[in-house]
């Protein structure tokens, strides 16, 4: 069709792309120097308790603020970052950082806080991945049971090989392992039981669910007893209301963290709101 179109439909049909294009390229050119101009930030989302309504932890979430576009969104950059070999030296700052600020925040209130931090699968590949996360515990001076690393499922299943192998060596240095946006991928369950997993998380996509109510909350409960059978705690992301935050506590659902609780914050931010739970508590 291009070709009948003559030169300029052609010349059309560039300019057409070029738009995306174009940003695309801006991105990946700027990504490569994202890292030593300190361009990234991760931000922190509380995780917790269902029953006792304790902050338990936070996943850690990066944020990119790009000199001349703004915020840059995690799902438009980090495959970008994959594709480019550029997502180990991103991963290895994320592990690092999140590890530190974990440990100070952790002595500050004097809370073991757990950090959660999300792998994308070409980490998971990456061969000298567990020096990285050791290197990354002692250098903070965090207890490998205060790191917990999530993964999607097809991360996962991409090579249950070298997964399996990969699970093995971290799950021996006595950190968390969880299984991200469960529920959203066509993996079949087999590997819940194959892989030394630790966590389930439910994704948002079932918890925000509108639609399709009561099918919707049986399935939500299902789930969460298969995780409970399979020896898995259970954590739903994406909490908005008091409504689910009540039909998941009647599911024994275990942890929790969501919009209804905290959106993502910024370190400083994150700290005020381990204050003012700390007085809560404190004057309850
Ligand atoms: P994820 O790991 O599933 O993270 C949860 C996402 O849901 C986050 O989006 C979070 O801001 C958002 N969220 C949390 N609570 C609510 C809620 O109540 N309602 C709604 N609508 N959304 C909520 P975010 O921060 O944009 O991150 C998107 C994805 O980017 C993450 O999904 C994760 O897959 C990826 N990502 C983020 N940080 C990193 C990182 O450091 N490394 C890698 N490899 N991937 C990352
Ligand atoms: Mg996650
Ligand atoms: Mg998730
Ligand atoms: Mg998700």
């Amino acid at each position: 069709r291009a070709k009948s179109a003559g030169r300029n439909g052609y010349r059309f049909f560039e300019q057409e792309m070029s738009v995306e294009a174009k940003t695309r390229m801006t991105l990946e050119h700027s990504l490569r120097r994202a890292l030593e101009r300190n361009e990234f930030e991760l931000h922190y989302q509380p995780r917790l308790d269902l029953r006792g309504g304790r902050v338990l932890g936070m996943e850690a979430l990066i944020r990119w603020n790009h000199p001349q576009l703004g915020r840059v969104s995690p799902l438009q950059f980090i495959p970008i970052a994959e594709e480019r070999g550029l997502i180990e030296a991103i991963g290895r700052w994320v592990l690092r950082e999140a590890c530190a600020q974990t440990r100070r925040v952790s002595e500050r209130f004097g809370l073991p806080l757990r950090v959660s931090v999300n792998l994308s699968a070409r980490q998971l590949k990456c061969h000298d991945l567990r020096e990285q996360v050791t290197e990354a515990l002692d250098s903070a001076g965090l207890a490998p049971q205060m790191l917990e690393l999530e993964l999607t499922e097809s991360a996962l299943i991409e090579d249950m090989e070298i997964s399996a192998a990969r699970l093995g060596e971290l799950k021996k240095l006595g950190i968390k392992l969880s299984v991200d946006d469960f529920g959203t991928g066509y993996s079949g369950l087999a590997y819940l039981q194959r892989f030394p997993l630790d966590v389930m998380k439910l994704d948002r996509s079932f918890i925000n669910q509108q639609t399709d109510g009561t099918r919707n909350l049986h399935f939500i409960k299902a789930l969460i007893d298969l995780a409970h059978t399979l020896d898995l705690s259970v954590v739903a992301e994406g909490i908005e209301t008091a409504d689910i935050l009540q039909f998941l506590k009647s599911c024994r659902c275990d942890e929790g963290q969501g919009y209804l609780f905290s959106a993502p914050l910024p370190i400083e931010a994150f700290e005020a709101y381990l204050e003012q739970i700390a007085v809560r508590q404190a004057t309850a």
